[in-house]
């Protein structure tokens, strides 16, 4: 009975690997035509403020996939499938495209200067050379320079080669910042902090979640905060999404806020919409009709 049931649970455990593989493939097969169907990808923005007056400064490119039959398809499903399957420096472009077009856009219709930041997941980052011009090429095609920020994570620092350090030193040439995304959750070495000139820090939201009521939290925030300012960095906290939370942020000396408090990510028409409703300190009024897409 036991070597029955044994079989019986192998039989349902291959089911379940066939069935999540099964998933994959099929989510794969639809992301490939997803890229040519130029309806079901969208990017998103979601407003960075400046914690000290409220201001909308910058903006997260996120993606949103919405499948006909698949419905919403999160990031963190399809990403990874997109790497694995080769379409991530295609989906890439297109991602840095649209943040140029929009920067481009907002800057000139509403006279603020926004600048959009984009990830870039380790193995889109690690792949070759060719990839780094291609981004380059779009920005200064753009002529975006200034207004790109590139978000990566700590573990993309831990490469000791010569080309990621002339990588990003031609990322500054080309006036695109540079952001570790995600910061405190990966390899704690922060070595690469002196090798590299990075711009900004964004704090993890597993940091800002519980600030308001774990002293450890608070502290490691504090810390990333006092730390990136003596190096000539600033910090973005993510996942705000309280009051309490913004009020130890600011009290914490921290630059940026990013999360629901203030907005969640939003089609771009939609984010034109709070940028001329952000009473920015810098916005130029324009007549509303301007305004239409
Ligand atoms: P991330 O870069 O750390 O992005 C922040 C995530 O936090 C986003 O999830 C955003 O929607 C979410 N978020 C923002 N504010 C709040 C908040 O107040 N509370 C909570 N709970 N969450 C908040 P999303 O859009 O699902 O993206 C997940 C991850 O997928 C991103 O994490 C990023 O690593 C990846 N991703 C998204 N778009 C792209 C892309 O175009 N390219 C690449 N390579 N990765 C992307
Ligand atoms: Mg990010
Ligand atoms: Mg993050
Ligand atoms: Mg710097």
């Amino acid at each position: 009975a036991a070597k029955q049931s044994g079989k019986q649970q192998f039989t349902y455990f291959t089911r379940a690997l066939d069935e999540s593989a099964h998933r994959r493939l099929q989510i794969t097969t639809e992301l490939r035509r997803a890229l040519d169907a130029d309806d079901q990808l969208k990017v998103y923005f979601q407003p960075i403020v400046r914690l000290d007056d409220g201001g909308i400064r910058k903006a997260e490119a996120l993606l949103r996939w919405h499948h006909p039959w698949l419905g919403e398809v999160e990031p963190s499903i399809f990403i990874p499938l997109a790497e694995e399957a080769g379409l991530i420096g295609a989906i890439g472009d297109w991602v840095l495209e649209q943040a140029v077009e929009h920067s481009r856009l907002w800057q000139s219709r509403n006279g603020t200067q926004i600048q959009i930041s984009i990830n870039q997941s380790p193995t889109q980052f690690a792949v070759r050379r060719a990839r780094t011009d291609r981004v380059m090429e779009i920005v200064a095609k753009g002529h975006a320079a200034g207004n790109i920020a590139i978000e990566i994570t700590e573990g993309v620092l831990l490469d000791d080669s010569p080309e990621l350090k002339e990588r990003l030193l031609h990322y500054r040439d080309a006036g695109i910042q540079v952001s570790i995304d995600d910061f405190g959750t990966g390899y704690s070495s922060m070595a690469y902090l002196k090798k590299f000139d990075i711009d900004y820090l964004k704090i993890d939201q597993s940091f800002v979640r519980d600030i308001h009521t774990n002293a450890v939290n608070r502290t490691i925030a504090e810390t990333i905060i006092v730390m990136a300012h003596k190096l000539g960095m600033e910090v973005i906290a993510e996942g705000i999404e309280t009051e309490e939370q913004r009020a130890c942020l600011v009290a914490a000396g921290c630059d940026y806020g990013q999360g629901f408090l203030f907005a969640p990510p939003v089609p771009a028409h939609a984010f034109e919409l709070l940028l001329q409703n952000a009473a920015l300190p810098t916005a130029v009024p324009i007549p509303l009709r301007a305004t239409k897409m």
